[in-house]
This record gives C-alpha cells, structure tokens and sequence, in this order.
C-alpha cells in the first residue's frame, strides 16, 4: 500500500482546492444535477477504504463474469440516486498498461495488487477515496480487452458510462498512464493567479478519444500542467483554477454549456466543431475513427433523432458532404494536398472519417438546393455498435454532372482529399467529373469531385475531393463571362442519378 508520502501530500493540497468546487456545483448547480444517463457501467473498480487499508478490487454490479450476457444484459438500473461513481479520462501511452482480461478476470474481483496499478491509475484510486468516494470506472479495467473482451459491447456505452459518472477526474497533463497526475512540481501551484488550460501543455487534449469523454461528462476534475482546474455545466464557472472563479478559455471550441440542454445542442454548429476539434486529434488505431466519437454521436442522435452515416447526417447531408480537408482552406480560397493514409480505415469516400487528418466542415447558409440525395446507407461492422465502425456505404445523389472535359478548369477551385502523385499522374489516370450540390448564401456553387464510371457499374463514383466556384458579379451584366458560363453548364446539364461509395 506503499505511496510516496510527496505525492500524498501534494494529493492533500491540490484536493483542498476541489472540495469548494464540488460542494457549489453541489448547491447551486441545478443543471449539473441533471442527467439522462439513468444505468450504471457493466463492471467498476472498488477502490477500497480511504485510508488504503485494502486493494481495489473490480467489482461487477449485476452479473458474473463469466458469463457475460449479450448486448444490454448487463445493465442494471441504479439501485438508489445516491449511488456515484468517478470515471477517468487519460492517456495509455505506448508502453503497456494494467488491463483485465477473460483469463484474469476473476483474479481482479479478488483484488488488484497496489503495485501492479500504473502510476496515472494509481493517483485516480487515490483521489477517489481522497473525495470520499468508492466507485471508479477505468476502461483497461472496467472493459475485458482482447479479442475475446467484451470492447465490442463495451465501447458504444460511453455517453452513458462518461455522462451517469458523478465527476470525472480528467489526466490531462499525463502522457501516459505509467506518469501520474504530478508531472512538474514546481510549476503549476506556484502562482496565485488564474491560468490559462492549454493545449499543447496537456498530452490528454491532442487524443481522440479523449474529446467525448469531456464533451460527455457532467462534471470534470482536470489534473493540468498549470494546475487543478474544474469544469462543470453551469456558464459561471466554465474552466478555473486557483484565484477563483475567472473565466478562462476553454482549450477547445463548443458551447460547453450545451453538452446535456437539448435546446442547444441541436445546433448543427456544435457537432460540426465537434467534428473539426476531433479530426485534428490522434488515434492509435485508425480503424477507432468513428468508435472514439460514437458517445457523442450516440448523445446528438438521441436529442436529434436524425440518422447516422458512417460521421455524417442523413437529414443535414448535402452540407455535411462538403467537407475538405485541411483547415478552413477552400473556403477561403486556398487548398493544399493530402498524403495518401489508408490503411485499417474503411470509411466510405464520402466521410470525412475516411482521411487521415484535419477537416473543416461547411457551415455556410444554403441559398438553393441544387441536387437531392435519393438515399443513403451504411453497412455496420458490427449492429450492436450503430455509431461505431463501418464496412462500407453508400448515398445515392440526383444532380447535374459534368465530366471535367466540359469545365474551364480557371473557373472553378477544386480541393483533393487525399494526393497520391504528381498532377499530371492523376489527371492522365482519373476521368472526373463535377456535381453542383448547392447554391450558398454567398452566391457561390459546392460541389463534389467524383471519380467514376470505374468497372461495370458506370454510375458508382468515389469522392475524391470538392469544389467551388465563385459567386458570378458578372450575371447583371451580358451574362457571357467565364462564370456566367460554368453555372449555365451546370444549369443546363441533365440530371444524372449516382451512386457514390
Ligand atoms: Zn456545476
């Protein structure tokens, strides 16, 4: 039960500091109370007395290990309002860490040996039993790993594991779970005034599937470089630390204030910043891409009630294909090159999830509607995980199409999504074509880049990229300028029904 007694100490203060921000958000916060998350994890780890006199322990509220039933057979209602529990957000790293399997499973409910725990778990348990609470979910612990675990199960729960935890206790400045929450003593107590959360001090803000832990969680205690920090879902007290109650900046863009008011939320704003703020973020496995989003997915779809497609909407879905890739590029009227990255991800061309880096999201106002999407499916990996990975899909587009033969290339900018060799390599390989989706407020024309008429089936096409033209000042005039005339091509052009894959 050994801890240095340095870092009991430094748990002691720091923890000083959090017990008023619990107790207000307590007695003032009416919608940090809130939840509609109303189930408690398949499995927890007890972490014991708080004075260490025993092992944690990983303790299964509702069944056996080894039987674990299928699908939601696990969950159990909360047995009383009372019942809280923490949850952990952090870093794995890449040397390894504590996880339970079939073959140890049972072991673990026995008790897990103090020094086996890595260091970032470790300060969790204690900072649990520090606050006065039992409960801790850890995932390594809490979801059997390995090809026989239960992650496939497991994974899709998270809006309801990260949402119903009472707090959760946020490892930001920890690289990976061997570091523990106290990386650099001497700086972050040192100073009396509020600072700035940053990014790049914080390993925890630059992975994937850290965002919905966040996003999702009710209330969260963040171990940063530059101190303790809290963050609930009152407007008053967004993100401080010592010195009060001053405002800071949140080191990522959304409403966090919306996180569980629907009448906020619904704003398709906030999943396209979520989007953005995700993409830009890393992922050891790429085939997590859609997995590591699926709990807020899981949220927004549930507050919505609009249907899912492999990251985008079917309800919002000419907007939503307008992707591109890079940030806030073609919008403005530059664009840049993508290095080829695929490898495990089967993302259809058309999702964003399909490339391997930042994207910015269209969220310009639509002035008309030009094309109509007939229909549009996803084949799931698995049907237990409806916003979790991909095999393949699909959307059917009815619009005007023109093969690049027919465009002035000058009037038009196209942004390619992924750039496999020179520019002449892909025009003397590729047979591309044009398909104007809409008219936005601007007054200019968005479309997708279509690769296609590949095989036997001539009306499938892959996305490889998008492009816009200028708004015409021209139209007033004779109406004969170059992009006079592009729009009259499109105009003009019989609509054509593809399938895009
Ligand atoms: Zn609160």
């Amino acid at each position: 039960m050994a801890t240095s007694s340095n870092s009991q100490d430094w748990l002691d203060t720091t923890l000083n500091q959090a017990q008023p921000w619990i107790s207000r958000c307590l007695s003032k916060h009416v919608e940090c109370r809130t939840t509609m998350h109303r189930r408690i994890p398949t499995r927890l780890v007890d972490v014991g007395p708080s004075d260490g006199s025993k092992n944690p322990f990983l303790f299964v509220p509702a069944a056996t290990c080894s039987a674990p039933p299928e699908g939601e057979g696990l969950w159990t209602p909360i047995p009383d309002s009372s019942f809280r529990y923490l949850a952990l957000s952090y870093c794995w790293g890449t040397q390894g860490n504590l996880m339970t399997t079939p073959e140890n499973v049972d072991a673990r409910r026995a008790g897990i040996a103090w020094d086996e725990i890595p260091q970032t778990i470790k300060d969790a348990v204690l900072v649990t039993r520090k606050l006065g609470f039992r409960y801790l979910w850890v995932d390594a612990l809490c979801i059997i790993q390995g090809p026989r675990g239960d992650w496939a199960t497991e994974s899709p729960k998270m809006a309801d594991v990260y949402g119903g935890a009472f707090l959760t206790i946020s490892a930001a400045v920890s690289p990976s779970v061997h570091h523990g929450f106290h990386q650099r003593p001497e700086s972050p107590f040192s100073t009396t005034e509020p600072r700035l959360l940053t990014e790049w001090g914080n390993p925890l803000y630059h992975r994937g599937w850290a965002l919905q832990e966040r996003i999702l969680s009710r209330r969260v205690l963040i171990f940063a470089d530059t101190g303790l920090y809290w963050e609930c879902q009152t407007s008053d007290t967004w993100l401080y630390n010592r010195g009060g109650q001053k405002k800071l900046f949140p080191p990522i863009e959304w409403n966090i204030r919306g996180r569980l008011k629907p009448a906020e939320i619904l704003s398709h704003v906030n999943w396209l910043r979520i989007v953005e703020d995700y993409s830009n973020r890393l992922l050891t496995l790429e085939r997590d891409k859609l997995p590591a989003l699926s709990g807020v997915a899981t949220l927004y779809s549930s507050l919505t009630k609009y249907d899912y497609l492999a990251g985008l909407w079917n309800q919002t879905l000419l907007l939503d294909l307008l992707w591109i890739p890079g940030r806030s590029s073609m919008y403005l009227g530059s664009f840049d090159f993508v290095s080829p990255s695929h490898s495990q991800n089967t993302a259809p061309s058309w999702s964003w999830a399909s490339v391997n880096r930042q994207i910015t999201t269209f969220s310009q106002t639509v002035e008309t509607e030009i094309s109509k999407v007939l229909r549009a499916q996803t084949e799931l990996k698995d049907p237990r995980a409806p916003f979790g990975e991909v095999i393949s899909g699909s959307i059917v587009l009815r619009g005007p199409l023109v093969s690049e033969m027919e465009v002035d290339m000058q009037t038009i900018t196209v942004v390619h999504d992924k750039w496999t060799g020179s520019a002449e390599a892909q025009q003397s390989q590729r047979k591309l074509h044009y398909m104007l989706l809409l008219i936005d407020k601007l007054g200019r024309g968005c479309g997708l880049a279509l690769e296609g008429g590949k095989g036997e089936d001539q009306s499938c096409f892959t996305r490889i990229g998008t492009f816009t033209i200028p708004r015409d000042d021209s139209t007033l005039g004779n109406g004969a300028g170059p992009l006079a005339k592009i729009f009259k091509l499109f105009q003009d052009c019989e609509h054509t029904t593809i399938k895009i894959i």
